[in-house]
């Protein structure tokens, strides 16, 4: 018989120490069979339908709401997400739920939405019994009610994020055989009270890597532990449960589990000083930038994290720009998130120029406004598809992009490309699409933290990750948290821990 499934999504990575709150209206919505629209677009909701595909399932689609990651999101965005959840309970009784989240959501009175959204669903007599199982993000700030009370919200295993399709399929397939069999597994959770800012957490370099390997091998060891997450958090949330966290999900005993999430926990204390990456001044690699360009070695990548899109930043920060232009580096690049910029030069025919105000405009923590006479190159839609597939970007928002309208602009032999929609920078496709080849660049800024590597690393020369003024800087001990549980590293230091 055909099982029955509650199939809904909320995604965001909450950025709760940027000025200005994320309303309703920057939320793309989905309700009903507009959830099916996302079939085969690479993205995790797309892996779990093809699994309803395959296996047959009679599902309830609900709702589906992302956004960018942005600042502190309205209390009303989780009403109205609760509100079309509920809105299928009408149709059950149901043999399971299935839920695409991203974990690192926070609401102005609620730090922990998936927690919430939980325990909402446990507190609906129909649904208090019935498995749920679902996709995270590696970068969830994870509590243990969100793990504890679910049956296997299995994380990406990847930074960039590559495999966010497959782990949407392997925990739909994990929700088959619990229907399926009617065995019942339990999740257990653990956390090391760590954060690492996001320059920490990628999955190819320590500590991240030795926990993703010792957490593979745990799952290999053991029959009945089908999945382990490490959980590198989001540490520019303050929450109570913001940090690293981790999770096992075992058809055996529980307390075996715990002991062996308790291996990882001792390694991410013990190793908690590598995964927190501080960033040197971007004037520390310039000279450096200047002769790799001298050489031919190009082109050389200037990785800003204190802009990083992906984790909330505003995209628009000029500091880097700057440096580009007081040095006129010859094909040199920068993307810039400043719609006002947008709308003025799209006025302009193709080959004038005109002197305004660019980019930092939208955070006090970045350089502000840079005041440049440009010339227009091109104009756009700002529409691309992405030319990677497992794509970073695909884990968020699937294979199709919209930047908004979108202009190239050029200041003597330094190029802008102008967006009125902040893009993460994970696929080349972003440039390519506007006539800019990424091959051909001498010097790019790329406003991300990790996530790019994917698609910047095969045709990148050199690579600086460098400190600049802004709201995603690597330093997070600078950040006022207050809510966060303390003692957490590296705002304390942690007694119990390892050298
Ligand atoms: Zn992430």
């Amino acid at each position: 018989m055909s099982h029955r499934v509650l199939l809904a999504g909320l995604f965001h990575e909450t950025h709760t120490f940027l000025d200005g709150r994320t309303p309703l209206d920057d939320w793309t919505i989905l309700r009903g069979d507009e959830l099916f629209s996302a079939r085969g677009d690479a993205s995790p909701l797309a892996g779990a339908i093809s699994v309803a595909d395959e296996c047959g399932w009679t599902v309830t689609p609900t709702i589906d709401m992302r956004a960018t990651p942005s600042g502190t999101v309205g209390d009303e965005v989780l009403e109205v997400f609760w509100e079309g959840l509920s809105s299928g309970f009408a149709d059950g009784p149901f043999d399971g739920i299935y839920l695409v989240l991203h974990g690192a959501m926070a609401c102005e009175n609620c730090p922990d939405v998936e927690g919430e959204v939980i325990s909402r669903i446990r507190a609906v007599e129909s649904l208090a019994d019935l498995p749920i199982c679902g996709v995270l993000d590696l970068h969830g700030n994870i509590s243990r009610q969100t793990i504890e009370e679910t049956q296997g919200l299995i994380s990406y295993r990847f930074n960039p994020h590559t495999d966010g399709h497959q782990v949407a399929v392997e925990s739909a397939r994990l929700l088959e055989q619990i229907m399926s069999s009617g065995r019942r597994p339990s999740s257990v959770w653990a956390a090391p009270s760590v954060m690492w800012p996001p320059t920490g957490t990628g999955t190819d370099d320590d500590p991240m890597k030795t926990l993703e390997t010792m957490a593979r091998r745990i799952e290999a060891d053991d029959d009945d532990i089908v999945s382990v997450n490490v959980m590198g958090g989001f540490s520019f949330a303050d929450t109570p449960d913001t940090g690293v966290s981790f999770a096992a999900t075992t058809f055996g005993d529980p307390e075996v589990a715990r002991t062996r999430l308790a291996e990882l926990v001792d390694h991410a204390i013990t190793h908690r000083q590598q995964g927190n990456v501080v960033d040197p001044p971007l004037a520390s690699c310039l000279d450096d930038v200047d002769r790799h360009i001298a050489a031919g070695e190009t082109p050389v990548v200037l990785v800003e994290p204190s802009d990083n899109i992906g984790g909330g930043a505003p995209g628009d920060a000029t500091t880097m720009l700057a440096a580009f232009i007081a040095r006129d580096i010859d094909g040199a690049v920068a993307i810039i998130n400043d719609p006002e910029s947008v709308q003025a030069v799209t006025e302009l025919d193709i080959g004038d120029s005109v002197t305004l105000p660019i980019g930092g405009k939208t955070s006090r923590l970045t350089d502000g406004p840079l005041e440049l006479t440009v010339t227009l190159e091109s104009t756009s839609d700002g529409r691309f598809t992405l030319e990677d597939p497992h794509s970073h970007l695909a884990s968020g928002a699937g294979l199709y992009i919209q930047m908004g309208p979108s202009a190239v602009v050029r200041c003597g032999g330094v190029r802008i490309l102008l967006t009125s929609l902040k893009t993460p920078p994970f696929d080349l496709a972003q440039l390519r699409s506007q006539g800019i080849a990424p091959e051909e660049c001498s010097v790019v800024n790329v406003k991300a933290a990790v996530a790019h590597r994917q698609g910047w690393d095969p045709v990148t020369a050199h690579t600086y990750t460098v400190d600049t003024p802004g709201p995603c800087s690597s330093d997070i001990s600078r950040l006022p948290f207050e809510r966060v549980n303390r003692p957490v590293f590296p705002l304390d230091e942690l007694e119990s821990a390892g050298p």
